[in-house]
């Protein structure tokens, strides 16, 4: 059988994965791009609300409002929400969470995710000009709803200590809503908008369009499983219908499967998930819906995607591979419809991924310290269709000895010891 030979085999062809290749290309490196799907973004890239949210400085920290996490922990709300089953699974992953929460831990985070943040939309600007899909970036900016004044407050202040990290935003009342969003109903306490960051009508499209560049420019995409990785001697080897790929590097861009190959070579990094679900559905009428809209207190985001008005889900902490409990999306689509005149839905069943999460909240990027020529590039939690082309870029530098953009020190995955 025929053997592909390249400098870098990248695993995994979502958002992540397509970027690195896309940036290790540009440095002059003959990539081979593997999934297990035949086309790239299939997976978490396909299903996210489409933000590039290059204003969200402060991670999604667990929270340490004792209210809340009391009303978390009785399943009783719409934003979080548990399987029972799943909890022993999860459990010791959620209390590292925790302690990586606390507020001095929680600004590290931040701080660090910071240049990467603040990266993002340049760098997928200057994709999507190369792509030619430029009418995949909408700069409609995006709205946070509050129904209570409490929650307006808390979203305020947020917002006042992100201006300090150079956010622009704006606090509206009911009737600016109004104005921005004529077709939404609902006694509001205000809204936060924010005007910078990007939204992506179709995230599978996007994380397509940079695939199908990364081919016109000489790159291969090959369907393989990354199960089947060897090392052999000094290379790493890819069984593939076709033959296998071999190549002295190999990165591993696979999201919230990342866990099939670091985990058989030995490394005990805690990746976990928080699982979410949309439903496309049609507008009814004329309605239109400008922006995407969070509504913050009950727990869900419609995004008006070309395919439709997405509705999208808070987190649902259970097993990656437990079958899926759309409870939450059964809870919030009479919401939703309140919200905004929506007709019959679009999907003919709801779909679902997983968010691919460190406990810290930040990825793990660069080297693999016991193996020659394995890199990471992986748990990009709710950021990661945001991050992407950010992460590309710093991981290419790192590999190709050029001075990184940013400190890669906070993601290396020597942190977990
Ligand atoms: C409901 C929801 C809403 C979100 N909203 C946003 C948002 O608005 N903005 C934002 O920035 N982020 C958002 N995210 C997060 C974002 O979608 C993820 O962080 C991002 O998609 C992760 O990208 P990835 O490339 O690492 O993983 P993936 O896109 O999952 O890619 C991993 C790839 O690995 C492949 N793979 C898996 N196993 C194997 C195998 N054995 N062999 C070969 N290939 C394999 C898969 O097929 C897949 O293509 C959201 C996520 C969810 C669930």
């Amino acid at each position: 059988m025929a053997e592909l030979k390249a400098d870098v085999l990248v695993l995994g062809a979502g958002m992540v994965g397509v970027s690195a290749a896309l940036h290790l290309q540009q440095r002059g490196r003959d990539v081979i791009l593997a999934d297990r799907h035949e086309l790239a973004a299939q997976e978490t890239s396909f299903g996210n609300a489409g933000l590039i949210e290059c204003a969200s400085v402060f991670p999604y920290m667990f929270p340490r409002d004792f209210g809340q996490i009391l009303q978390y922990a009785m399943n009783r709300s719409t934003q979080v929400r548990y399987q029972f089953s799943d909890l022993p699974a999860f459990l010791p992953w959620l209390a590292r969470y925790f302690l990586a929460s606390s507020p001095d831990r929680a600004m590290h985070s931040a701080m660090a995710e910071l240049p990467l943040i603040r990266r993002s939309l340049i760098e997928h600007e200057a994709l999507m000009g190369e792509a030619g899909a430029p009418e995949l970036l909408r700069r409609t900016g995006w709205m946070k709803l509050f129904r209570s004044e409490a929650t307006l407050a808390t979203a305020s202040a947020e917002l006042e200590r992100a201006r300090h990290y150079g956010v622009a935003g704006e606090v509206l009342d009911a009737k600016a809503i109004a104005e921005r969003e004529p077709n939404l109903n609902g006694e509001f306490a205000g809204a936060v908008y924010l005007p910078a960051p990007g939204f992506v009508p179709d995230p599978g499209g996007l994380g397509k369009a940079y695939a199908a560049l990364f081919k016109r420019k000489g790159g291969r995409f090959l369907v393989g499983d990354a199960t089947t990785l060897q090392q052999d001697g000094r290379a790493w080897r890819l069984a593939g219908p076709d033959g296998a790929a071999v190549a002295r590097e190999v990165v591993v861009t696979l999201g919230p499967w990342s866990d099939v190959v670091f985990r058989p070579l030995g490394y005990r990094i805690p990746l976990g998930v928080k699982r979410g679900y949309h439903l496309h559905l049609a507008p009814r009428g004329n309605a239109v819906l400008r922006h995407p809209v969070l509504d913050a207190d009950l727990g869900f985001l419609l995004a008006p995607m070309n395919r439709g008005i997405r509705l999208t889900t808070g987190v649902e902490f259970a097993r990656r591979d437990s079958p899926p409990t759309p409870i939450q999306l059964q809870q919030v689509l009479p919401l939703a419809h309140k919200l905004f005149p929506l007709g019959e839905p679009i999907d003919t069943k709801p779909w679902m991924g997983a968010r691919p999460c460190l406990p810290d909240m930040l990825p793990v990027i660069g080297k693999a310290p016991r193996h020659a020529g394995l890199w990471f590039n992986f748990g990009h939690q709710h950021h990661g269709l945001t991050l992407g082309p950010a992460v590309g870029r710093l991981l290419a530098e790192m590999m190709t000895g050029e001075t990184p953009f940013a400190n890669p020190g906070p993601f290396a995955v020597e942190r977990f010891g």
